[in-house]
Formats: structure tokens, C-alpha cells, sequence
């Protein structure tokens, strides 16, 4: 197997350690192997069930905590049926756990012993958590605005925080020095990480009995998710397991849109932009890093890229609530794109719609607190300071 540059096509065995091309292009996996639904019958419902097509080697002995196969719930929010694919149950509470025990089988096959992460907080805490488990040293980097409760979290798994003033770019510049001596276990670099999102993929199309939906919505931010859900459908369709691709909605925040400014412009790649704070911080990217192939993704899949505003994320991670689904505001965005499309050029009012929900609402409590409830959280104040 290998892993080849997207910017020179160099290719490199999957033997050697390495998260970048000597040219600095960053990598993509080659083809994989794939599964059979035979095999399938017989295994264990997490996301190893679909090995094969995950890009390590055989031999190799997972890190896992039994990730994957999130339930899929039909529900109807803001008056539009969706199937919500429930990703914020996975073991660190975000659908980032996916690649993280994929990339830290790799590594620790490897023998990396140390390594460091930067993150809007989700990557970081998913993958302190399986450095940990795989024995691998770990310092993950975040701004400094981050969630409290991602923070903890990431300390809770031993790692070495380091708090970065400044942007989510701040801080992957920082991470960047930091890595020049030790390595860098990038989610936005690192190619296994975008394979082990293929399975969000794999299982829908098994829980829906193979018969893919419409329309996948998923939030973009470095785009790892879109990326490998869009391939994950790919490899299923060229191994005849279903029989056409559903299209892929790509959904940015108004405050951070670079993706979609690319997409609307017809563009081969993303350019930076300038954003505004935004309730959305796990997709407030303003350079991802595999823009060509976010863009590659959904022209593929004939689907396209939109953006929400912080007001409909907010309404809509009420009307969530209001189901039984308690999501970060981050995640909040793709259902509300699904919500505002319905009937549009681009979703029809009959079109069968699976909407990703990738992070915990217990992510954010500090930030929903404040946000949706301040009358409470100032009466605790109050009787804080009365005591
Ligand atoms: C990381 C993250 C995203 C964005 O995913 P990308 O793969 O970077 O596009 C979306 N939602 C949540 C909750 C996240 O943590
Ligand atoms: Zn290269």
C-alpha cells in the first residue's frame, strides 16, 4: 500500500513514517482494499467491521475503543424529516474519534514515540485520548478561547496542553514549529485520519440496507469529514455495493466561509479569508488544508456547498433539543442547512436526507449557558456571591 503527494504525485510505502511529501505537499492514501457484505455478517458492530478498506496493514493491532456504528435515527426538525446520523456518541464525544483510531494504529505500528496535535479542541481531545491509550506521548495545542470543556478534557487524557493566543491559524502555526523536531499527528494532514471517515460512509449505507439517500449534509471546517465520506461512498459504488452516489452537502458558517467562496467561484483550490468569531469554532478554518480535494469531493458527488448564520445554527440546535438531541453549536449547521434547503433548487421536499451530528453538546455547556439560558447562569452567579 501507499500513500502519494497530492502536490508532486511522489509515492512513499506505507512503511515509512512520515505526515507530509518532501515537497510539502500533503498525502492521500492510495486505493484501499474493500469489504464484503458477507464478511460483514459476522463481525462486530464498530468501525473496524470495514478494515479492509482502512489503509493500515493487517498485522497491525487496532487502538480502540469500540468507535463507529453511531445509531441512525429518523426524526423531523424544524418541520423536515431528516435521518440523523448520531457521530457526537462516539467514545470522545465527536465523530473525530473515527480517525484517530485509525491514524494511532498507524502510529504506534510505526514506534512514533511522541507527538503533537493542534486543534480547535474535538481532534485534540479525540486524539489525546488515543495517544494515551496507544502509550504515544502527546501535546496538543488550541486557542486559547477554546471550550472549557474540550480543555479538560484533553487534560484528562494526560496530555501537555499548550493555550495559543490568538486565531485557530495562530495556532496551527504554532503547532507547525513545535513539530519541526518531534511529529506531527495533524488531523488535517494525516491521510489515515481522512480514511477512518470513510466509515461514516460505510455505515449509513449498511444501516439504510444499502440504499443510499439523496443528500449527505456535513459540516466543513479542514474538510477531513466531507473528504472521506465522499470516498467512503466512492469505494461502495466502484465495488458494486450500492449503485449510485448520494450528493454531498458541504455547510460553513456566514463568519468563516472560504470553501464556499471557492465553490461559487468555480475555483481548483481555497483561498484563505478573513473570518468573524463564530458559535461554530469546529468548522472556523479559514485555510483548510486539502481545499482541492474538498472541492474535488463535491463536484464529484454532484452536490455543492452552503453556509448558515449563527442565528439559524442557534434556532436549530433548540429545535434539536427539542427531539432528544443535544449537539455542540458546530454541529448545529449542517441540520440547519438541511432545514433551510428543503424545497430549494438543491433539496427537494421528497428527497431522502441524512444530516451528520458530530459533536456532544456537553462540549460546550459554557458556551450554550451563555448563549441560550444567561438568566440561569446569572442566578448561579448570584447565589455564588451570596454565599
Ligand atoms: C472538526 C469538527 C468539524 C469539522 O470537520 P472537518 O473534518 O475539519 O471538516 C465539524 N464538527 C465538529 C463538532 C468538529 O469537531
Ligand atoms: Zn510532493
Amino acid at each position: 500500500m501507499l500513500v502519494n503527494c497530492s502536490k508532486c504525485g511522489k509515492s512513499y510505502g506505507i512503511g515509512e513514517r512520515r505526515w507530509k511529501c518532501d515537497c510539502g505537499g500533503y498525502l492521500r492514501l492510495a486505493q484501499t482494499g474493500i469489504f464484503t457484505k458477507a464478511a460483514l455478517s459476522t463481525r462486530r458492530p464498530d468501525l473496524w467491521r470495514y478494515r479492509e478498506a482502512l489503509g493500515v496493514s493487517p498485522a497491525a493491532d487496532p487502538v480502540t475503543l469500540g468507535e463507529g456504528f453511531t445509531p441512525l435515527v429518523r426524526s423531523s426538525v424544524g418541520g423536515r424529516e431528516l435521518w440523523l446520523k448520531l457521530d457526537y456518541l462516539c467514545p470522545t464525544g465527536s465523530y473525530k474519534d473515527r480517525g484517530s483510531t485509525i491514524m494511532m494504529t498507524q502510529l504506534r505500528s510505526w514506534g512514533v514515540p511522541q507527538i503533537i496535535e493542534d486543534s480547535s479542541g474535538n481532534a485534540g481531545a479525540s486524539v489525546a485520548a488515543y495517544a494515551a491509550l496507544a502509550g504515544i506521548q502527546c501535546e496538543i495545542y488550541v486557542p486559547a478561547s477554546t471550550s472549557a470543556g474540550k480543555i479538560a478534557q484533553i487534560l484528562a487524557y494526560g496530555a501537555n496542553l499548550v493555550k495559543v493566543p490568538g486565531s485557530r491559524e495562530d495556532t496551527a502555526d504554532a503547532a507547525w514549529e513545535a513539530a519541526q523536531h518531534t511529529f506531527y499527528a495533524s488531523h488535517n494532514w494525516n491521510p489515515w485520519f481522512v480514511a477512518g471517515m470513510k466509515t461514516v460512509a460505510y455505515e449509513i449505507a449498511e444501516q439504510l440496507e444499502w440504499n443510499p439517500p439523496d443528500w449527505v449534509v456535513v459540516p466543513v471546517g479542514g474538510g477531513s469529514l466531507l473528504v472521506g465520506v465522499c470516498a467512503g461512498f466512492q469505494d461502495l459504488l466502484r465495488a458494486g455495493l450500492i449503485n449510485r452516489m448520494p450528493r454531498i452537502l458541504g455547510v460553513q458558517a456566514t463568519a468563516c466561509p472560504p470553501v464556499f467562496r471557492a465553490w461559487q467561484a468555480g475555483a481548483p483550490d481555497v483561498k484563505a479569508v478573513d473570518k468573524s468569531p463564530t458559535a461554530a469554532e469546529g468548522i472556523s478554518v479559514a485555510r483548510p488544508v486539502r481545499g482541492p480535494d474538498v472541492l474535488e469531493a463535491v463536484r464529484q458527488s454532484g452536490g455543492a456547498v452552503t453556509t448558515v448564520d449563527d442565528e439559524e445554527i442557534w434556532s436549530t440546535l433548540e429545535a434539536l433539543g427539542a427531539v432528544g438531541v443535544y449537539v455542540e453549536p458546530t454541529s448545529a449547521a449542517a441540520p440547519a442547512a438541511a432545514v433551510r434547503q428543503n424545497g430549494s433548487d438543491l433539496i427537494a421536499s421528497t428527497d431522502r436526507v441524512v444530516v451528520v451530528l458530530t459533536g456532544s453538546g456537553l462540549k460546550a455547556t459554557d458556551k450554550i449557558v451563555e448563549r441560550l439560558f444567561p438568566a440561569d447562569a446569572s442566578r448561579e452567579r448570584g447565589q455564588l456571591a451570596t454565599k
